[in-house]
Order: C-alpha cells, then sequence, then structure tokens
C-alpha cells in the first residue's frame, strides 16, 4: 500500500481593522509560486526570516476558491472514489479557520471549503455512471473534552466514543442525515452552526471554542460489465478547529480558562500525536490523549488523505502564535498516511436497502396477485348484496367500520413512514413489521375463506335434490383454498368458490335463510381485508419509493459539459502540483549550486563568487542559529506553560484531597467509603469511558448477637408505660425495663421510708398496691436488684450497638 504524505498549505489573512487600528506591522509574507511561507521576528528586524515550505501558500490575494481548486479538489474528488479524506483548519482564534472552511456568500470566490465540498461530491454523484450512492451527514463538536451532537435531539447530551474492531472509532447515538442534495448539506451545516458554542474572548468575541467535526459519510454501489455490485464506503471529514492559542493570552478567566485547557489539551495532545508520528522511533502514538485525537486517528496516520490548512494573521502582534502554527503545520507534512479504497464494506446501509428493495418489490409484484383476489372478493360480496340487500349491514355503518380501519392503518402507516424516514428502524424491525402486518392479514383472509366454505358446505347442504351435484374437482378446488396469501393458486381457487355460490339464485336465499349474521359479518370481513391489503400495499409501495429516494447517482451522467467541467477541474489541480514540484525543485538545486565545480575566467571572479557563497552559507548559518534560539526558546514557553498547569492542577488535587479529608469523618463506619485506601486500591482506569470505575457505596449491616428473652413481666397500673408493654417486640421492652429503672431508681426505692406496720406485716394490704405478683415486687427492694441485674446486659448491649454501628458526627 503506497502511504502519502498529509498535505499541509498555509494561509495567511489580510490585517483585520484592530490590527491595523494598532497599526501592526505585517511579519508574514508568501512565494506561491514555490509554496514558501516566510516569517519576519519583529523583535529582530536584522535577523534573517523564518522560511517555511508546504503543498501551498497563501495570501490575502487569493480566494478559497483557488485553494479549493488546487489543493482540496483531489482529495474530495477522491473520497467519490472510495478513500477517505480529511479536511481540517489550524490556527489561532481569528486567524481565518472558519473563514477557510465555511466562507462567506459574498463574495461568491470565498465561499469555503465545506460548502465547495458538498456542491463537488454531489456533482461526482450526478455524473457517475453505473454507481448508486448513499450519503449520510453528521456533525459533531468537542466542547470542553465533551462529545455533542449538533444535529441531534439533544444537543446538550453528552455522547461517547466507541472502538469497533472493524469501523474503528466511532460516536455511540449521533445522529446520521441521509442527504441527496447541496441545500440539505448547507441547511444541516447551518443547524449545527447555530448550536455551537462560542464565548467571548479578548481576541475574537465570535471565537468558537470548540472543535467542529462535520462528516459526510458515503456508501458507493457500482455496477460492472457483467452486472456484479462492488461496494464501497469513504468519509470526508471536515473539521474547524477551535484557537491554538496560548491560555495566558486570551484572557480567559473561570470557566473560560478551564475551557481554554481542555482546547489545549485537545490541541497539545494533537501535537503530540503528530510529533509521535513524524518522530519514526515512537512506538505508542498518543490518540488517546484526547477526543479529537480519537476521532482524527485515521486521518493521522491512517487510512485517510489528509489536508491541513494552516491559518495565520499577518500581524507582528501575533509573531509567537504565527510561528508556532507554522512550526506545527511543518511537523505535520511530515506524516505519513496510507490512504486506500475501502472496498466491500461490512455493514452498509446501502446493501441493506437494496435487499429490501428487492423484497419489497418481490412483495409488492406478489402483492398485485393478491389485489386481484381481494377485487374479486369484493365483487362477490358486492354481487350478494345486489342479490339479497335487507341481510347485510347498512351502507353507513359499513362504511364508518372501513373508515376506522383506514384510521387505524392510516395511524401505523404515519407512524411505520416516520421511524423509517428517521432511518432508525433496522431491516429486521421492518420486516418484523411487514410480517405482523401480512399476519394480520393472513389471519383476517383465512377467516373470511373458512366463512366463505361455510357458506358453500351451507349453500350445498340447501340445495335442492334434483340439482347435479358439483363436480369432485370443483370441491376440491374449494377445500384445498390457500392458507397462505403466498400462494399463487389463491385467486383461482376462490373464484371456483364464487362460481358455487353464483350456480344457484337460490342459493343466496338459502345462505341468507340460515343464518342472518354470516353474510354481514362476511361482508365485514372482506370489507376489512380489501381495506388492508390496499393499504398494506400502500405502505409497502411508499416504504419503497422512501428507500429509492434515499440513494443518488448518475442524475447527469448523460451531461457532456458538467463532464468536461470535471476533467478541467482535475487536469487544473494537476497541472498546479507539477508546476509546484518543478518550483520546488528549481529552487533546491539554485541553494546546492555551490557543490558544482565552477570554472573562472579570473582569479576576482572566482573570489567575488566564492563571496557570494559564503555570504549565502553565512545567511544559512544564522538562520539555523536563530532557529536553534528559537526552537530553545519555545521549549522553554512550553515548559513554564506545563509547569503552571501542573501547579494549578496540583492546587485542585490538594483541594479536592482537603475537601475528601473533611467529607470522611462524616462517612459512617460500616460504609465502604470510611476507608478510602480501599477504594483506591479497588478503583480501575477505563480507557474506553476515559473516566475511573470505582465501587458502589456500600453499607455493612452489623449483626448482634440475640439476646436472651426476658422472664415476662406483668403490667404494673401505676406505670405510665404499662399499657404500651404487651405488644412491644423485644428491643422495646429492654427499652421499658431502662425508662422503669429511670423512674424507680434503685436507690430511692431501697432507701424508702417505710411505715412500721408494712415492717411488721409483710404481707401487702390491698389498698396500698395493686394485686398481683408485680405489686409484690415492687413494694419490696429485692426485686429492683433483679431488674438492675437484667438491666446490666441490655445496656451493655445498646453501649455496643452504638458504638458499632450508629456512629455518626
Ligand atoms: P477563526 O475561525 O480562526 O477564529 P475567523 O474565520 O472567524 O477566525 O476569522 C476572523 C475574521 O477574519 C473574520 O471576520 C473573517 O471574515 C476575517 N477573515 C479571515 N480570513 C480572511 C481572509 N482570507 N480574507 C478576508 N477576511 C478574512
Ligand atoms: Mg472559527
Amino acid at each position: 500500500m503506497a502511504s502519502e504524505a498529509v498535505k499541509v498549505i498555509v494561509r495567511c489573512r489580510p490585517m483585520n481593522v484592530r490590527e491595523r487600528a494598532l497599526r501592526c506591522k505585517a511579519v508574514v509574507s508568501m512565494e506561491s509560486t514555490r509554496g514558501q511561507c516566510f516569517l519576519q521576528n519583529p523583535a529582530a528586524a536584522s535577523e534573517p526570516p523564518k522560511q517555511f515550505t508546504f503543498d501551498g501558500a497563501y495570501c490575502h490575494e487569493h480566494s478559497t476558491e483557488q485553494i479549493y481548486n488546487e489543493i482540496a479538489y483531489p482529495l474530495v474528488e477522491g473520497v467519490t472514489e472510495g478513500y477517505n479524506g480529511t479536511i481540517f483548519a489550524y490556527g489561532q482564534t481569528g486567524s481565518g479557520k472558519s473563514f477557510t472552511m465555511q466562507g462567506v456568500v459574498e463574495p461568491s470566490a470565498q465561499k469555503g471549503i465545506i460548502p465547495r465540498a458538498f456542491e463537488h461530491i454531489f456533482e461526482s454523484v450526478q455524473c457517475a455512471e453505473n454507481a448508486k450512492f448513499l450519503m449520510r451527514a453528521s456533525y459533531l463538536e468537542i466542547y470542553n473534552e465533551d462529545i455533542r451532537d449538533l444535529l441531534g435531539a439533544d444537543t446538550k447530551q453528552k455522547l461517547e466514543l466507541k472502538e469497533h474492531p472493524e469501523k474503528g472509532v466511532y460516536v455511540k447515538g449521533l445522529s446520521l442525515h441521509t442527504v441527496h442534495s447541496v441545500v440539505q448539506c448547507e441547511q444541516l451545516m447551518e443547524t449545527g452552526c447555530s448550536n455551537r458554542a462560542v464565548g467571548y474572548t479578548l481576541m475574537n468575541k465570535d471565537s468558537s471554542r470548540s472543535h467542529a467535526i462535520f462528516t459526510v459519510n458515503m456508501e458507493i454501489c457500482t455496477v460492472d460489465e457483467q452486472g456484479l455490485d462492488h461496494l464501497r464506503a469513504a468519509k470526508l471529514n471536515l473539521v474547524d478547529l477551535a484557537g491554538s492559542e496560548r491560555q495566558s493570552k486570551t484572557g480567559a478567566m473561570g470557566e473560560q480558562l478551564k475551557e481554554a485547557i481542555k482546547i489545549n489539551l485537545s490541541l497539545s495532545a494533537l501535537g503530540n500525536v503528530i510529533s509521535a508520528l513524524v518522530d519514526g522511533k515512537c512506538k505508542h502514538i498518543p490518540y488517546r490523549d484526547s477526543k479529537l485525537t480519537r476521532l482524527l486517528q485515521d486521518s493521522l496516520g491512517g487510512n485517510t488523505k489528509t489536508l491541513m490548512v494552516a491559518c495565520l494573521s499577518p500581524a507582528d502582534n501575533n509573531y509567537d502564535e504565527s510561528l508556532s502554527t507554522l512550526r506545527y503545520a511543518n511537523r505535520a507534512k511530515n506524516i505519513k498516511n496510507k490512504p486506500c479504497i475501502n472496498e466491500d464494506p461490512k455493514d452498509t446501509l446501502l446493501r441493506e436497502y437494496q435487499e429490501e428493495i428487492k423484497k419489497l418489490k418481490a412483495i409488492l409484484a406478489e402483492q398485485m396477485g393478491m389485489n386481484n383476489l381481494a377485487g374479486l372478493l369484493h365483487a362477490e360480496t358486492a354481487h350478494l348484496a345486489v342479490k339479497s340487500p335487507p341481510l347485510f349491514k347498512p351502507q353507513a355503518d359499513l362504511e364508518a367500520e372501513k373508515q376506522l380501519i383506514r384510521e387505524e392503518y392510516d395511524k401505523r402507516l404515519a407512524q411505520l413512514k416516520a421511524s423509517y424516514e428517521a432511518e432508525q428502524a433496522s431491516r429486521a424491525r421492518l420486516e418484523e413489521d411487514i410480517s405482523s402486518l401480512r399476519a394480520h392479514y393472513d389471519l383476517k383472509l383465512s377467516a373470511l375463506e373458512e366463512n366463505l366454505r361455510k357458506e358453500a358446505a351451507a349453500a350445498r347442504t340447501e340445495t335442492a335434490p334434483d340439482e347435479p351435484p358439483l363436480p369432485k374437482d370443483t370441491v376440491a378446488a374449494v377445500d384445498k383454498e390457500p392458507a397462505s396469501v403466498q400462494d399463487s393458486a389463491a385467486p383461482q381457487a376462490v373464484q371456483d368458490t364464487s362460481g358455487v355460490s353464483r350456480r344457484s339464485p337460490a342459493t343466496g336465499v338459502a345462505v341468507t335463510a340460515e343464518g342472518m349474521a354470516l353474510p354481514a359479518d362476511q361482508q365485514q370481513v372482506l370489507a376489512r381485508s380489501v381495506t388492508m391489503a390496499a393499504l398494506l400495499t400502500a405502505s409497502w409501495a411508499c416504504r419503497l419509493q422512501v428507500l429509492e429516494q434515499q440513494v443518488v447517482g448518475g442524475e447527469q451522467a448523460k451531461n457532456k459539459d458538467l463532464k468536461e467541467k470535471r476533467k478541467r477541474r482535475k487536469r487544473y489541480a494537476d497541472e498546479r502540483r507539477m508546476q509546484l514540484v518543478a518550483a520546488l525543485q528549481q529552487a533546491t538545486e539554485d541553494s546546492s549550486d555551490w557543490v558544482l565545480l565552477n570554472v573562472y575566467d579570473s582569479i576576482h571572479e572566482e573570489v567575488r563568487a566564492k563571496n557570494r557563497l559564503l555570504e549565502k552559507m553565512q545567511r544559512r548559518l544564522q538562520a539555523a542559529e536563530t532557529e536553534i534560539k528559537d526552537l530553545q526558546l519555545e521549549f522553554e514557553l512550553e515548559k513554564i506553560d506545563y509547569l503552571s498547569t501542573i501547579r494549578r492542577l496540583e492546587r485542585d488535587l490538594m483541594l479536592c484531597q482537603q475537601l475528601l479529608d473533611q467529607v470522611q469523618l462524616l462517612v459512617r463506619r460500616d460504609c465502604n467509603y470510611s476507608n478510602l485506601e480501599r477504594i483506591k486500591r479497588e478503583s480501575i482506569w477505563d480507557e474506553e469511558s476515559g473516566c475511573w470505575k470505582i465501587p458502589e457505596p456500600v453499607i455493612h449491616k452489623i449483626h448482634l448477637p440475640a439476646v436472651p428473652a426476658l422472664p415476662p413481666s406483668r403490667p404494673s397500673h401505676d406505670s405510665p408505660l404499662a399499657e404500651s408493654r404487651e405488644p412491644a417486640p423485644e428491643e422495646d421492652r429492654y427499652k421499658l425495663v431502662l425508662d422503669r429503672s429511670d423512674s424507680e431508681t434503685v436507690a430511692s426505692n431501697y432507701f424508702r421510708p417505710r411505715r412500721t406496720s408494712e415492717i411488721l406485716h409483710p404481707n401487702p394490704t390491698p389498698t396500698r398496691a395493686a394485686p398481683g405478683p408485680e405489686g409484690t415486687l415492687r413494694a419490696r427492694p429485692r426485686p429492683f436488684r433483679l431488674q438492675a441485674l437484667v438491666f446490666a446486659p441490655t445496656t451493655a448491649t445498646t453501649k455496643s450497638k452504638k458504638g458499632s454501628g450508629g456512629h455518626r458526627l
């Protein structure tokens, strides 16, 4: 598989009003024919400008049209052939990324790459011969490292990234919208743009702080000379990245600072991926470091043709950012991709559609036969109705019922249509729907046939004895009525049956005389069947139409002018590429002429020539030295940036730790979160979702050993708790004992003054205390000692209970 480098172009916008007002100097210049860009350091005017070479260099004179025709056209053309393609714009906020990708309506030459790509794709699709295309678009945004569907029902919902062994990385739940025209694509783009997150920063008040990816997914089916189908799939990612500037420059605070950090996280991850890919020695490419790099994984070092547009501001106050962008772009151009046509992809919707279309066509062809049957049945019913008008249901009732069924089916049909149009329903579901509808229809039909059979049998019994018996084959045909609508003999068999009914005018009378409900019921079933068949056919035909409309291609296959125009555009892109290669070759030869051995006429001439060469070399040396110094400086700046990020993260971490320490004291002891060290040990990092999987909080209930049951005690009449004591559970009894022990303290009872009579006559007097053992016990100190003994373990239990589980701060 041939590898292909990522194409990189640079585009510098004109000075804006603010820069002109600030009297900024232009530090960027271009040599477009050679694809070279020069950047002059405003702080060192004597130094030679930094020079970078790309696949294209465009300044304010150049339009997006030119950029598209020269560099983007071949890439998008590749997509229509089955290659994956990615075009992304990189640069600081306000450098012209959105201008390049989305562009403006006026002047038309400045229409963006994205609308141009739409036009191009549809032009190719329409000109394609023997090919059909299914095109679906999606639009997502990565904002604060969260993925949101800009065209989804809920644009606030965060979506997850998933990885499929064959499909690769994809966004779960991302809505895909079938598109048939440029206008539809533009409408989707517009809707998505209005849902993008924008915020105010010092640099550009409309600056978008999110990365947006508009993807056109294509499934292509071509038919070869032998009439065989060949499937291919391709996708075109159109990426508008957020500003690449350092956070300090944006003046962002609070939430915006957080955003800036995360934007930088994605972009620095992108930078790291680029560096790792270019390095060659790196085994690990850190795609997983950010959502953006995961989504662009295939575009950087994978099976995709990629174009990067590095956008620059010409102003001297943006020198640092411009230099950073140019370095970034310079690294990216060394990435090697391995694009190849994606043939025979699995699980394509186009194949599913094609199979479904075939099936539906077959069903509808079959249905035509069924309709004949239904027509005949209807005719027969009408015939019967004419014969015995008063015996059938009134026409109004019938109409109302028909209307009811029609409404029911209309509703069902509308539901089906909606779900199909939304493309959410799978083929399996459709088949299920169809088969359930068909089963329903079969059921009704067999009921109807059963009725007809009964009617025929009744007619036979009622026929006059001199009536000749039915021929054997006719009876057999009646008995052999098809059970399924798929039986092609059905119309014939039913026709035979109807022949039986029509044979004798007496039959109609006999049937109606036999049972008045039967013909009415029969007519209802017939009416329903006919309505159902018609509606079912309509639903299938509608589905077929919907499916056929999903697929586009070949509409302008005979348009010679359009084909010629396409050829010209292709030629133009090729020629321009050849020119660039030739110009670059020339430049290389110019710079290497010192290697050649020249012959000089005089020593003076030789001195002069060698002096020139020396000066050239000195300039180069100086440029190289400056470059080393710059790189060191940039490295230092980046280090400072990283260190400040680390310090801020450490502070955040500390805050979290301190909060945790405080909160942990509030966690009950029997909860697994009271042991945070263990929780940390048990937590697992989940690469897929990019977050920690931590144990669920669990509370371990401690079951105390059972306490031996107290001897049953009789209620005391003077105790206020006496009434509630009876049904109290065991635990409550201990509480009662405890309460009572409070109210009747051992000491006060024991040392209570007693009457002489009490001491002399230990038997209780009936007036003093309530009769029974309790009163006796209470009169003497001994039971209190007993109570105290009982009380002791109860107290211990309560204490242990408190100590083990109920501890809360
Ligand atoms: P970004 O998306 O990089 O933040 P924009 O695309 O929004 O920046 O551009 C910022 C401003 O500069 C816009 O007003 C835009 O019209 C203008 N601009 C950018 N590039 C060009 C260009 N090549 N020619 C004219 N105006 C431009
Ligand atoms: Mg923008």
